[in-house]
């Protein structure tokens, strides 16, 4: 239901080439991880994948279907950021239904979808409140409790622990694991960080400049890293 396939995606920013042709399938239900140092192109890479960018070359298929030039919302994809980027506004239970309701659904099918999300994410006890009296986790599980209700055919997560402190950032972790057993959710989930990569993914990309280096399990690139930047990067002792 949620498989991804990029073929030679490529994107300028002005003369500037920073993708430079990503070829990659994702299969349903799967879990990805793309890893590399700062300003290798993890993020461009994710936007083009949801919309928010336009690739300059490339084809992009969402469950077979291609979706170049489809607006974010048309594509079935939810994307959780860095940031939560939640409205300060509106209650928990409002930030997590905005979308369902913008989309005109029933109002019980809004209810069911917010609860079985708040429930899985322990939120129910703090429906009614607002963004700035929750912790960093919660506000983050808010911002995953609104991707959920959704029901995308495809997450994507990008560097969504990063502003969590080290035990929180493994409690979400291990949410964020749990979620994609439970919903046998297809995800894309960028980081710096070799750990969460290591830990979560099914398979990981690691990208270095704008191409990818290497792509597979975690215990293959550990095993057997192609070079040394995958070598230094996922810590194999060569
Ligand atoms: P990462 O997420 O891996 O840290 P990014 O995808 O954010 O890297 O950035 C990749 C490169 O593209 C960087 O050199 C960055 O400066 C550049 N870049 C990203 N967005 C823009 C933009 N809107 N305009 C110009 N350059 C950009
Ligand atoms: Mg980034």
């Amino acid at each position: 239901m949620g498989s991804l396939s990029l073929k030679n995606i490529r994107k300028s920013f002005g003369n500037v080439e920073v993708i430079k042709g990503i070829d990659l399938d994702v299969k349903d239900g799967e879990l990805v991880i793309f890893v590399g140092p700062s300003g290798c192109g993890k993020s461009t890479l994710l936007r083009i994948i949801a919309g928010l960018e336009t690739e300059s070359t490339g084809s992009i298929e969402i469950d077979g279907d291609p979706v170049n030039g489809q607006s974010p919302s048309m594509r079935g994809i939810s994307m959780v950021f860095q940031t939560y980027a939640l409205y300060p506004h509106l209650t928990v239970k409002d930030n997590m239904s905005l979308g369902l309701k913008q989309a005109k659904r029933p109002k019980e099918l809004i209810e069911k979808r917010v609860g079985f999300a708040s429930s899985m994410l322990s939120l129910d006890d703090y429906l009614d409140r607002r963004p700035a009296e929750l912790s960093g986790g919660q506000r983050q599980r808010v911002a995953i409790g609104r991707a959920i209700v959704r029901q995308p055919k495809l997450f994507l997560f990008d560097e969504p622990l990063s502003n969590l402190d080290a035990a929180l950032r493994v409690n979400t972790r291990l949410e964020i694991a749990s979620l994609h057993r439970q919903l046998s959710a297809t995800m894309v989930y960028v980081t710096h960080d070799q750990t969460e990569a290591m830990t979560l993914a099914d398979r990981i990309v690691v990208l270095n400049n704008g191409v990818i280096e290497q792509v597979g399990t975690p215990m293959e690139l550990y095993n057997e890293p192609k070079n040394k930047f995958v070598a230094g990067f996922i810590g194999s002792p060569q």
